[in-house]
């Protein structure tokens, strides 16, 4: 497993730095690869801090950044809004497009709330039937699965297992606005709640992770070793985009 972030924000949405910035901070703590997916496709944000009117910008600029790095690798993501109140419907995405990505992640997906509150719940199987008609990885961002998934960890393990579609396990950035971790219950990340029967359902079904912290400043952009403690300890599977 490479040394790697796969979930960070940029100026393109409500992330702090300019993506120049944010790769040069990656490579400054040592990262090998950092994956930038800014929002979109959400009503949670104004305009002009998610990337939904922009995309053809935003890949042509960060493609040209990928094309000059040396010591780091760039993977041009995406974080698109699955929930029922605030985001799209999957059937609704502009394809051609989101296939230039390198990633796209779904956030909220199967979520009826989320920390901060309710999201209104998409079940997986809208993205499921159009999952192929993405020909690049899809994985879920930060889910709380042991809650969304409670007595369905063989159903959800497969279903992701056989859609390819890997899972994000995030090591929390503080909120400073909330006061709290994004992405955590109870005062622990969402990953930090997977049962034993869940974990080994996601091993014995080779899903694929990645790991993530949801950056929006540069505090946590390489603050990872947890999750990659967790990830080894647990013999999960890693993605090829980190691999
Ligand atoms: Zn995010």
């Amino acid at each position: 497993m490479k040394y790697h972030n796969l979930h960070t924000h940029t100026s393109y949405s409500d992330g702090a730095f300019s993506p120049e910035q944010l790769v040069k901070i990656a490579k400054a703590k040592n990262l090998e690869v950092i994956g930038i997916c800014d929002h979109a496709f959400s009503r949670k944000l104004s305009n002009e801090y998610q990337i939904t009117s922009c995309l053809e910008e935003y890949l042509e600029d960060l493609r040209g950044i990928q094309q000059s790095l040396e010591d780091i690798d760039l993977k041009i993501g995406i974080e698109i809004d699955a929930s029922k109140i605030y985001g799209v419907n999957p059937s609704d995405l502009p394809f051609d497009i989101l296939n230039k990505f390198d990633y796209v992640l779904f956030e909220y997906v199967n979520t009826e709330n989320e920390y901060w509150g309710p999201v209104g719940k998409r079940d997986i199987d809208e993205i499921i039937k159009i999952r192929n008609q993405l020909t690049i990885p899809v994985g879920l961002a930060h889910n709380d699965l042991q809650k969304n998934y409670k007595r369905k960890e063989k159903k959800l393990a497969k279903l992701l297992s056989d859609n390819d579609i890997f899972i994000e396990l995030n090591q929390s950035e503080f909120h400073p606005r909330r006061g709290v971790g994004r992405n955590t219950r109870d005062g622990l990340d969402y990953y930090k709640h997977f049962s034993k029967k869940l974990l080994k359902e996601l091993v014995n079904k080779q899903v694929k992770v990645v790991a993530g912290t949801d950056a929006h400043t540069a505090e946590t952009l390489g603050d990872l070793n947890n999750v990659y403690q967790f990830i080894d300890e647990n013999n999960l599977l890693c993605h090829e985009l980190i691999s």
